[in-house]
């Protein structure tokens, strides 16, 4: 089922149709047991990468696709309809520390770790989030330190999506120092890699959803970075941190969608041959207006995604439209999954059905990448700065 208003372009139907049949037949027949077991499948995320979807927005000169945001999103929502914990590990990978990277990096560093990155050769993480900062990320306490051509930084990042499996991770650490405080403008971003001295795995998640995709805290125990790992800038790392979470925010809100279809897709079916009262429950108007409503959410975001996406690609500031997209499709993915497991009344609420795994999923859309009270927060704060 497709309720695209905006319509695709030839390139981007096709590379549609390529992500819809690799989730349907690489990872569809062993999402339930993932999920299951919280086990992470790295040989996915190789095979994505030799698909070009771990690089999907890097120049083809450094071994991406070169494709647009719209095209990703299109991608994305394929792979999120099928294993939103796949999904995750494709957005963040491809919002955040790859562009990071492009947009911020010197030239050795996009040779050294942008190229393999863009290969789907190393996969990226992002650290941000601390035990004690999650929303109010710029109160981050984790500390470097500069001592000769190296970093150290001491401190826990916490709730790292594959923090235990990356090959690279942009970490964000306070550079100012503790009598000499500057907030937001004392924060730096380092890129890290799990070989340098001092980096530790710490506690795994065991989280309600997106089991598959493991969250972990790391800890930094007089972690040595070489100082030409500093990213961009020393104190505007917390400044590229929120500018990419722009992107971060269209790929959850596309992982989101991806989410709400198949919950969609799962209860049109079922609504047709569950019958009831010697007829298909489809024909009761409870269900078919459950099912409208589903589906009117899931294009109204769709639109909104698609929207915001093409106003990003055409360079127009877009912190706002990013934060209502993911507001509007994280809540509807949780709304969507709600109202599903209601079409499918028992079996909705059995791991006979996917409704179920579906329904934990979308609860992460509303908290990751910022929570819904923080994309409020964002998209009032742009209409004051408007006017
Ligand atoms: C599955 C998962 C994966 C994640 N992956 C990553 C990752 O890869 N990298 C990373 O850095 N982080 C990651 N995170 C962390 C995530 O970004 C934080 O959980 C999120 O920002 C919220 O922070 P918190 O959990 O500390 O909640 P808190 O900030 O403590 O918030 C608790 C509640 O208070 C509300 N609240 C807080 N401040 C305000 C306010 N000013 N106004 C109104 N309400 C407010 C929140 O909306 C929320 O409802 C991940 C989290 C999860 C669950």
């Amino acid at each position: 089922m497709s309720w695209a208003l905006i319509p695709l372009t030839e390139e981007q139907r096709e590379i549609q149709r390529v992500a819809r049949e690799f989730a349907l037949e690489q990872i569809a027949p062993h999402s339930d047991q993932w999920d299951r077991d919280a086990y992470f499948e790295r040989s996915v995320i190789d095979q994505m990468g030799e698909l070009g979807f771990l690089g999907m927005m890097i120049p083809e000169a450094l071994g991406g696709l070169g494709l647009d945001t719209c095209t990703y999103v299109v991608a994305l929502e394929e792979i999120a309809a099928v294993d939103a914990s796949v999904a995750v590990a494709m957005s963040v990978h491809n919002s955040l520390p790859t562009q990071m990277i492009l947009r911020w990096g010197t030239d050795e560093q996009k040779e050294r770790y942008l190229r393999p990155m863009a290969a789907g050769k190393w996969l990226g993480a992002f650290a941000l989030s601390e035990p004690d900062a999650g929303s109010d990320a710029a109160a981050l306490s984790a500390q470097a330190v500069r001592d000769g051509d190296c970093w150290v930084i001491n401190g826990t990042k916490a709730w790292v999506t594959g923090g235990n499996v990356a090959d690279v991770i942009l970490v964000m650490a306070r550079t100012d120092r503790p009598e000499d405080r500057r907030g937001p403008r004392g924060i730096s971003t380092f890129i890290v890699t799990p070989d340098m001295p001092g980096f530790t795995v710490g506690k795994k998640e065991d989280k309600m959803g997106l089991r598959a995709s493991p969250t972990v805290q790391l800890v930094f125990d007089n972690l040595r970075v070489p100082a030409a790992n500093l990213l961009g800038a020393e104190g505007s790392g917390f400044v590229y941190a929120m500018q990419s979470l722009d992107n971060g925010r269209l790929g959850i809100a596309a992982q989101s969608l991806g989410i709400a279809r198949a919950a969609l897709e799962v209860s049109v079916t079922y609504a047709a041959e569950r019958r009831q009262f010697g007829k298909p429950i489809k024909e009761f108007q409870a269900i078919q207006f459950k099912l409208a409503d589903m589906a009117t959410r899931i294009t109204a975001s769709r639109a909104l995604l698609y929207s915001a996406a093409a106003a990003k690609d055409r360079g127009e500031p877009t912190t706002q439209f990013c934060s209502m997209s993911k507001l509007m499709a994280s809540e509807t993915a949780m709304w969507v999954t709600t109202q599903a497991i209601q079409v499918l009344g028992g079996y909705g609420y059995v791991r006979d059905y996917p409704v179920e795994r579906l329904f934990r999923v979308a609860k992460g859309t509303e908290i990751y990448e910022g929570t819904a009270e923080i994309q409020r927060i964002v998209i009032a704060r742009e209409l004051y700065a408007a006017t």
